[in-house]
C-alpha cells in the first residue's frame, strides 16, 4: 500500500512543543486540558498574522524539540519495510531541513516527504491508499471523497465519525488499521 503519514500530533506530540514556545511568546500558561482546538494559536488570542510572527521565530525550536508518540518510530520501521510510505505535512517550506533533520534524528525512514497544505488533492495524485492524520478538516475532507483516514485520536478529533475514518489513539492501533485496510484492499 502507498501510506500518506503526518507527522504533527500523529507522529510526534507537537502540542507540547508549541504550548511551550507559545507560552514563552504570549506570557500565559496554557497546559494541555486547555487545548480543544486543532489551531492551538487560537486558544492565544492571536489572528494569523499574529501567529505567523510567533511560528516563524519559533518554528525551527518548536519542531526540533518535539518527541515522538511513543511507538511510533517501531511501528513506521515496521511498515516502511513492507509500503511505500509519503510523509505529507501542512508544515511550510521554511522548515523543511529542520524536518527532514528531526526524522533522520529520530530513524524514521520514508520514501517520500511532501510538505502541503491541500493534502487530499497531494494523497489523490500521489494515488496515496490511507492518509494517517490527526487533522478533523482532513478527515472531513476525506470522508467526503470516501478515502479512508486513519485518525490519530486527539482532544480536538473526537466529534469526527464516518464510514471511512479509522479511529486510533496508538500506533498500535494504527497498525491493526494499516493490516485490516490491507486485507481488504486484496480481496
Ligand atoms: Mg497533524
Amino acid at each position: 500500500m502507498h501510506i500518506g503519514v503526518d507527522l504533527d500530533n500523529t507522529v510526534l506530540d507537537a502540542t507540547s512543543a508549541f504550548l511551550h514556545y507559545y507560552n514563552i511568546a504570549s506570557g500565559f500558561s496554557l497546559t494541555h486540558e486547555d487545548v480543544n482546538d486543532f489551531y492551538l494559536y487560537r486558544l492565544y488570542g492571536w489572528n494569523e498574522t499574529e501567529r505567523d510572527v510567533v511560528y516563524h521565530k519559533y518554528g525551527s525550536d518548536i519542531h526540533w524539540n518535539s518527541s515522538p508518540l511513543p511507538m511510533a518510530v517501531e511501528v513506521l520501521q515496521q511498515l516502511f519495510s513492507k509500503h511505500q510510505i509519503t510523509i505529507i505535512t501542512a508544515r511550510p517550506l521554511l522548515f523543511r531541513d529542520v524536518t527532514v533533520e528531526w526524522l533522520k534524528h529520530h530513524k524514521i525512514n520514508y520514501h517520500n516527504i511532501t510538505l502541503i497544505e491541500n493534502k487530499l488533492q497531494e494523497c489523490m495524485d500521489s494515488n496515496i491508499d490511507v492518509l494517517i492524520d490527526d487533522g478533523p478538516h482532513y478527515a472531513e475532507e476525506f470522508a467526503l471523497m470516501n478515502k479512508p483516514v486513519i485518525l490519530f485520536e486527539q482532544p480536538y478529533n473526537l466529534s469526527v465519525t464516518s464510514d471511512s475514518v479509522y479511529r486510533a489513539s496508538s500506533w498500535i492501533e494504527v497498525n491493526k488499521h494499516i493490516e485490516y485496510l490491507e486485507a481488504k484492499l486484496i480481496d
